[in-house]
């Protein structure tokens, strides 16, 4: 049995999403797409997410069923994380 699993856990590593002038933006410095950030279900349904106010994502569409899979860029289709601090509010 394999006691050391450091390969998935680098795997698992995505980059929180910055916060810049009410903007959601890109972390990857080649792609830095501002309000492109969007959460992927299993489904590959999309949910667009802007910044509402501080400390508040907005879910556009306001479907708190999402079988939620992970968040990407819809700008370079990279997976982000959420910056810390923030919670998902549901129109
Ligand atoms: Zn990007």
């Amino acid at each position: 049995m394999a006691d050391n699993d450091l390969t998935s856990a680098a795997f698992d590593d995505k980059p929180p999403a910055l916060v810049r002038d009410g903007k959601l933006v890109c972390p990857y410095r080649d792609c830095a797409a501002e309000d492109q950030i969007i959460e992927i279900d299993v489904a590959t349904r999309t949910n667009e997410l802007t910044i509402e106010g501080p400390g508040r994502i907005k879910v556009g569409l306001g479907d708190g069923r999402f079988d939620h899979e992970c968040y990407e860029c819809a700008q370079c289709v990279r997976p982000v994380s959420l910056p810390d601090g923030h919670e998902l509010v549901y129109p």
